[in-house]
């Protein structure tokens, strides 16, 4: 059960340490803004959130100290779609439509990617992600025990959700695989790396497979499940072409939309996040709210793409839980949640001709606490409250788009930047200190990114 891959590039993770945040400007709390508050974080979790004076008054002991004086701490940014095992093809096949992308392009160069190559692209992807304040993401690969996305979140220091995607082709190993992925990682590090199901998108799995990865989901559920629940992830309603391909490919009837038929195949359930969900009818809208499904929405890969702008605010007007995420390098070049956040909001107001819609403190909650809820992990992170998991990042707010900052929110979604990120705490472990990754030699890491590059050529 115990496998901790290590490679090269991975420097020690440290222990969950005591760690007082002293003095921020802001500190964007659960429930509002806390001014003159630090914040002390023990034993993986936020212990206390007072003054500086309340905390040393209360708590003697030894601890670590962030000197966060004239900063903002704020919950780390949680990206619920991402795939960094594809961090390796960044930039690799650009300006082509989706099918033609990932039939000429992308599936042919993931044939040639080794576990190992997934690895490192995914270390890759996880360095980007905390480097640029993201503390918790959900990834869809493939997995093998000598490498994986998991591996790379876990020695990181990211928490997340890993997957092993499942294909028509591919099905019977893929489910195989799949239950030994969980087998093997699912709750590792107290929960922090987590397993779910992914068939890739009911264009690529028809009917008869998408209701085996589920019966296959609640099987996994019913043997590892108990304490954290294992969920399924996909790609849905993303092209608008998808319906006549799902037709065509499988003969079935999809007009009445993806989620619709989702839900009639008994898919579309509480425990799915799924990604894009652009090009809806009524009654998808409907079979997601029913459901109680999570949408992970990545606006820049869908722009890139070509693929339409998802109706993110008709969504939360009906109470779908809508998230944030990046997509993956391959499609979005960057996994920047910061930009994600920012284009999400823009879209909004900007087709809708409305700059009411998509607010700052909306919009930064569909990137924290409601992805954290997609995720079924509200209870432990998405927000900085006593008791949560630690997951917390620290802006500095020296540069000059940062000043002057009326509202917190505004800042964080419309001019904050990833680079603003200075220091990055992931369930008690401090894993960025002073804009340098803490569980990762970099050059190390670049030199191994720069031959497997060799070897993938153009
Ligand atoms: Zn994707």
């Amino acid at each position: 059960m115990e496998i901790d891959i290590m490679t090269s590039y991975y420097t020690k993770l440290p222990e969950p340490s005591t760690i007082l945040v002293r003095n921020p400007k802001f500190l964007v709390a659960e429930g509002g803004l806390a001014t003159n508050r630090s914040l002390l974080v023990d034993n993986r979790k936020i212990k206390m959130i007072a003054s500086e004076a309340e905390i040393r008054r209360k708590y003697k002991g030894d601890y670590e100290t962030i000197d966060a004086n004239g900063c903002m701490v704020m919950p780390g940014l949680v990206n619920t779609h991402s795939h960094i095992g594809m961090s390796m093809l960044r930039g690799y096949a650009e300006g082509l439509p989706l099918l033609s992308w990932l039939k000429a392009r992308i599936w042919p160069a993931e044939a040639k990617l080794k576990p190992k190559q997934i690895e490192l692209g995914a270390a890759l992807g996880a360095v980007e992600m905390v480097l640029s304040g993201t503390t918790s993401a959900v990834s869809m690969y493939f997995y093998s025990k000598e490498g994986s996305e998991a591996s790379a979140m876990f020695n990181v220091g990211l928490r997340g959700i890993a997957t092993h995607s499942v294909f028509e082709w591919t099905r019977d190993e893929a489910l195989k695989r799949t239950e030994e992925f969980v087998r093997d990682w699912h709750g590792k590090d107290d929960g922090r790396i987590r397993i779910a199901t992914s068939p890739h998108s009911p264009y690529t799995c028809g009917p008869e497979t998408l209701k085996q990865v589920e019966a296959k989901r609640l099987g996994l559920n019913e043997k590892y499940g108990s304490k954290y629940r294992i969920l399924n992830s996909m790609h849905v309603a993303e092209a608008t072409n998808e319906v006549k391909e799902i037709e065509s490919n499988y003969k079935v009837k999809v007009n009445d939309g993806v989620a619709a038929y989702l839900g009639r195949l008994g898919v579309l359930t509480k425990d799915m996040i799924a990604a894009h969900c652009i090009h809806l009818t009524e009654n998808d809208l409907k079979a997601l709210k029913r459901s109680s499904a999570s949408v992970a929405s990545c606006p820049l890969s869908n722009l890139k793409l070509g693929m339409g702008v998802a109706r993110l605010s008709q969504m939360m007007a009906r109470g779908i839980n809508v998230s944030i995420a990046t997509d993956g390098a391959a499609s979005s070049n960057l996994l920047d949640m910061f930009e994600a956040m920012k284009f999400a909001s823009l879209l909004q107001k900007g087709v809708n001709n409305d700059p009411t819609l998509m607010s700052a403190k909306g919009c930064f909650d569909a990137a924290t606490i409601n992805g954290a809820k997609a995720m079924h992990q509200d209870a432990i992170t998405g927000s900085l409250k006593e008791g949560k998991r630690a997951d917390l990042v620290i802006m500095q707010l020296d540069g000059p788009n940062s000043m002057p900052i009326y509202d917190p929110y505004n800042y964080l979604v419309f001019a904050a930047r990833s680079g603003d990120v200075r220091d990055v705490v992931v369930d008690g472990r401090i894993i960025v200190k002073d804009r340098q990754v803490t569980t990762v030699d970099m050059g190390k890491l670049r030199e191994e990114v720069a031959s497997a590059t060799e070897v993938l050529g153009t």
